[in-house]
């Protein structure tokens, strides 16, 4: 999006950005009521993130776009037990800050790229929860099919490869990723969720980690997980399906597609044998190529069978 407009109503913003053309920046939608509740919604994400110890010290930061080209966002250097309205700033979609009197946090360039390549992403919170990042920092991603709620409003996570945090480099590791995935871990660092608001952003956050905490506990009794069955997996693809949330698993050759958002290499199958007797370090893209491909053809088959019964 290189070209600027200069629509001011704000559906008409809106609509200059999905044509690709980039409105200019307007400060005003700092200071609006929806930009109050917005911000005091940031505040309570950002308690709710600290006393979960999702960050620690400065780390984490939140954002909603709130306009086609602007976002409101946590400054840089503040714990997110401690934020208030007053220290949250507005950049546009090239990170230059617009509002604000401290400096927008250094990680923002992550939530842009998720913001100008997902136009359903309106919110985006990063943060560094213990047992998803005990994943990140290995390389795994938590296996699927183990707890429903897990496959409705997360799903498959991805990984991205590890970069510099605060760089362009390490914004764009997640691009290959965000449309089909709302939640993806960052290698040796965290994860990063996205939502259309800030709350449920959040949400999707504290249930990776859940997620990630019962795997850590089932693994310490020694018994294989029970799995979801094919059946009722499929079940709970089409209903998510119909909720409009992303998922990998509607994309035609989701499991070629699941290894590569692993990024690791597929292990011989007498490794894999090893490895699924210890459960939760078995990673999605080891258990679910075929399952997944399945489990497509299934939801495909039921999707049409509704459309022939409206
Ligand atoms: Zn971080």
């Amino acid at each position: 999006m290189k070209n600027s407009a200069k629509s001011t109503d704000s559906t008409a913003r809106w609509r200059d950005a999905a044509r690709g053309l980039r409105p200019l920046a307007n400060p005003r939608l700092f200071s609006t009521p929806e930009a109050k509740a917005i911000k005091k919604e940031i505040c309570a994400v950002g308690r709710k993130l600290w006393l979960r110890q999702f960050v620690d010290g400065n780390g984490g930061n939140i954002s909603y776009r709130i306009g086609p080209n602007e976002v409101i966002c946590t400054p840089t250097m503040v714990s997110k037990f401690d934020l208030t309205p007053a220290d949250l700033c507005m950049v546009d979609l090239d990170g230059n800050q617009i509002v604000g009197t401290k400096p927008a946090t250094s990680e923002i360039s992550l939530h842009l790229e998720i913001f100008k390549a997902v136009p359903e992403a309106r919110a985006a919170v990063h943060c560094h929860p213990p047992h998803a990042t005990a994943y990140a920092v290995t390389g795994l991603v938590p296996p699927n099919l183990v707890i429903p709620e897990f496959e409705i409003f997360v799903g498959k996570v991805a990984i991205a490869p590890y970069e510099t945090p605060g760089t362009g480099a390490f914004a764009r590791t997640v691009l290959p990723f965000v449309k089909q995935h709302n939640t993806v871990l960052l290698t040796n660092h965290g994860a990063v969720c996205w939502a259309d608001r800030v709350t449920v952003a959040e949400w999707n956050c504290e249930i990776l980690d859940t997620y990630c905490t019962i795997l850590a506990f089932a693994a310490q009794l020694g018994a294989p997980l029970l799995r979801i069955s094919e059946q009722k997996a499929a079940d709970l693809l089409a209903r998510k399906k119909r909720m409009g949330l992303p998922d990998i698993r509607f994309a035609a050759g989701a499991g070629k597609q699941s290894r590569a958002a692993s990024g690791r290499i597929p292990e011989r199958p007498s490794n894999r044998k090893a490895r699924a007797g210890r459960g939760a370090r078995l990673t999605a893209a080891e258990i679910t190529a075929a399952e997944i491909e399945a489990l497509v053809r299934r939801v495909t088959r039921e999707a049409l069978e509704e459309m022939g019964a409206q």
